[in-house]
C-alpha cells in the first residue's frame, strides 16, 4: 500500500467540525489499530512536537459503516517513503522534506480489509461539544499568556523579547509545558537560574502571588467583556502550515503562532479565571485557567 506524499489539508483552524474526503490510505499501526488517512479533514490531531491541545474524537463513516475515531495523531512520510507516527517522527513539525498526515485512529473491524476503504469517500464528524470546550480553553490559554505577561511586567530588569502587546514575554521565556482540556488549561512555568539571568526578578513573588493573580484576573475579565473577535490566520491549508492566532484586544492585535483550534470570539466565553500556585522553592509557577461558556441568547448569538 502506498502512503500519500502530500500533506493532509485541514479545516479545523477555521472552526470546521464536519467534512467529506476520499480515503487515501489505511496503514495499520503497531498496536493493530487502523490509521485512516484522507485528503482533507476537520479533525485536529495531537501535535508530536508541542502536544498542548489534545486530539479530536468523533466518527468517520465509510461505505455506510461508522467507525468511532478514538484518537487522532500526527503521521509523517519521510523523503525515503518511511512512515513514522507521533513521537517516533525523527524531525520537527513541518519539516519540508516530509509529508504530514492526520491519522484518524479507529479500531479494526473483523472481516473488513483496511485497504478496501481506500478510494471510498469518508464522511468525517468531530465531536462538537468536546471541540467547543477545547477551542474555548485554547483561546483562554492564549489570553492568559498576555494577561500574565502584563501582571509580571514590572519584575523585569533587563530588555527581553516582548509579546505582541509590547510586554516582556514571561509566558514564552518561562514556559515549560502547556496542557489544554475541555474548558480548562494548565500552564507550568520554570522560574530558574536562566530566567533570573535574563532579568526576571523573582524575589518576594510568593508574597505577591495573590496580587499578581488578582491583576491577571482583572485583565482577563476586562478582555472577555469586550467580546473581541478571534481568528486564526492560515497561510495555506496544509496540516503543518505556520498559522497565527489573533485577538483584537483594546491594547492592540494580540497574536501568537498556534497550531490549534479556537473560539471565533470572546463573546463565546462568559468568564476566564486563573489560579496561580508557586512551588515551595519558588522555581515552578503553575497557572490553572478555567473557562465558563457564555449562554447563547438573542443578544449574544456568537455563544
Ligand atoms: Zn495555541
Amino acid at each position: 500500500m502506498s502512503l500519500p506524499t502530500v500533506s493532509t489539508t485541514v479545516s479545523y483552524p477555521a472552526g470546521e467540525v464536519a467534512g467529506k474526503s476520499p480515503v487515501l490510505a489505511v496503514p495499520v499501526l503497531p498496536d493493530g489499530r487502523w490509521a485512516v488517512v484522507v485528503a482533507d479533514t476537520p479533525f485536529h490531531p495531537l501535535d508530536h512536537t508541542w502536544p498542548d491541545q489534545p486530539a479530536d474524537t468523533g466518527t468517520l463513516t465509510v461505505a455506510g459503516r461508522a467507525y468511532p475515531v478514538v484518537d487522532c495523531r500526527t503521521g509523517g512520510v519521510g523523503p525515503d517513503g518511511g512512515f513514522a507516527v507521533a513521537g517516533d517522527i525523527p524531525v520537527r513539525r513541518g519539516d519540508e522534506s516530509w509529508a504530514w498526515l492526520v491519522l484518524h485512529v479507529v479500531d479494526p473491524v473483523d472481516g473488513v480489509d483496511p485497504d478496501s476503504l481506500v478510494g471510498a469517500e469518508a464522511v468525517l464528524a468531530v465531536d462538537p461539544d468536546r471541540r467547543a470546550g477545547l477551542s474555548a480553553a485554547h483561546t483562554a490559554c492564549h489570553l492568559l499568556a498576555f494577561a500574565l505577561n502584563e501582571a509580571l511586567a514590572d519584575r523585569w530588569r533587563k530588555e527581553v523579547r516582548t509579546d505582541a502587546l509590547g510586554r516582556p514575554d514571561f509566558d514564552s521565556l518561562a514556559m515549560d509545558t502547556s496542557r489544554i482540556a475541555e474548558w480548562a488549561s494548565r500552564d507550568d512555568y520554570r522560574i530558574g537560574k536562566s530566567l533570573r539571568k535574563k532579568g526576571f526578578g523573582s524575589e518576594g513573588l510568593a508574597d505577591e502571588l495573590a496580587a499578581v493573580e488578582q491583576r491577571a484576573n482583572a485583565t482577563l475579565a476586562r478582555w472577555v467583556a469586550t467580546g473581541a473577535e478571534v481568528r486564526v490566520e492560515v497561510p495555506d491549508a496544509a496540516l503543518t502550515a505556520r498559522r497565527v492566532w489573533h485577538c483584537a484586544l483594546p491594547e492592540g492585535d494580540a497574536h501568537i503562532p498556534c497550531g490549534g483550534s479556537h473560539a471565533h470570539s470572546l463573546a463565546e466565553l462568559a468568564s476566564v479565571v486563573v489560579a496561580l500556585e508557586l512551588s515551595e522553592d519558588g522555581t515552578e509557577l503553575t497557572a490553572r485557567t478555567a473557562v465558563t461558556p457564555a449562554e447563547r441568547t438573542p443578544n449574544n448569538p456568537a455563544a
